[in-house]
């Protein structure tokens, strides 16, 4: 157990190590390729963590160094190959890929750097999309997407496309998307990277006043001030922790 860990805790993550398979291995993909064999690659190297209720933490490093993998593992969308990742207090590889999914339905927000909004549906029906999976009626969602809209400064753009919106709109539609199910756990990867620094700033209040409703945050990125709002922060190099 790591020292970290507490009752409180939303993410115990023991340990963890995540390798890719490398090329040349029995998939027609791999055989076909030209370009000879890729050895494993080792992309997070036995890191433990532990997040609580309402912290936020940071996680920085240069571009390869494993954030991504890492975040991917937090948000139970990705098991460990080695050590052990609870989200919730269920350990990921103990859950069934049915059993994952609805724990990240149910229990984490996720933000990708590059939104991952659905282009022929409104910000509104974009927003609302994880209560179509829990089954809410269609006016308490299209209610409770527009309240979110609204909060992040969009409530003139509800029934706009992806297209019609600008970046900055577009990324903080996936936020609103990522908190409708008020997550225990908010996970995001470069959130600001692509933005000016006014949205930015906009999009890091929001995270910030999740975290003071109890969420937990996880935010990897190269921006200072995003790092900022974290309580902690940890460094990757080469997949392993260097922060101590
Ligand atoms: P970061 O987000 O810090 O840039 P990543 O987690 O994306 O780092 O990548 C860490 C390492 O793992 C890199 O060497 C990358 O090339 C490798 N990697 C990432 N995803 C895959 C994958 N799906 N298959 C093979 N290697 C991967
Ligand atoms: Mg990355």
């Amino acid at each position: 157990m790591s020292q970290e860990t507490t009752a409180e805790s939303v993410i115990r993550c023991e340990h963890v190590t995540r390798t890719y398979r490398g090329t040349g291995g029995a998939r027609l993909v791999d055989r076909l390729r030209d370009d000879g064999e890729r050895p494993a690659t080792t992309a997070v190297e036995d890191v433990s963590l532990s997040v609580s209720r309402g912290e936020v933490v940071g996680i920085e490093g240069p571009s390869g160094s494993g954030k991504s993998t890492l975040l991917h593992l937090l948000a139970a969308l990705d098991v460990p190959t080695h050590g052990t990742v609870s989200v919730c207090g269920a350990d990921t590889a103990d859950l069934s890929r049915r059993e994952r999914t609805r724990l990240r339905l149910e229990d984490v927000g996720i933000v990708f750097q590059r939104f991952h909004l659905f282009p022929s549906l409104s910000a509104r029906a974009n927003v609302a999309l994880p209560l179509v999976e829990l089954g809410v009626p269609k006016r308490e969602r299209r209610e409770h997407a527009e309240r979110l809209l609204d909060s992040v400064g969009l409530a003139s753009r509800t029934t706009h496309t992806p297209r019609q919106l600008s970046g900055g709109e577009q990324q903080r539609v996936a936020v609103a998307r990522a908190l409708i199910t008020e997550p225990s756990l908010l996970v995001a990867d470069e959130p600001t990277g692509e933005l000016d620094t006014a949205t930015g700033d906009r999009i890091l209040s929001l995270f910030t006043e999740a975290a003071a409703r109890d969420t937990a945050i996880v935010l990897a990125s190269h921006d200072r001030k995003a790092l900022d709002i974290a309580d902690k922060v940890i460094t990757l190099r080469d997949g392993g922790r260097t922060d101590g």
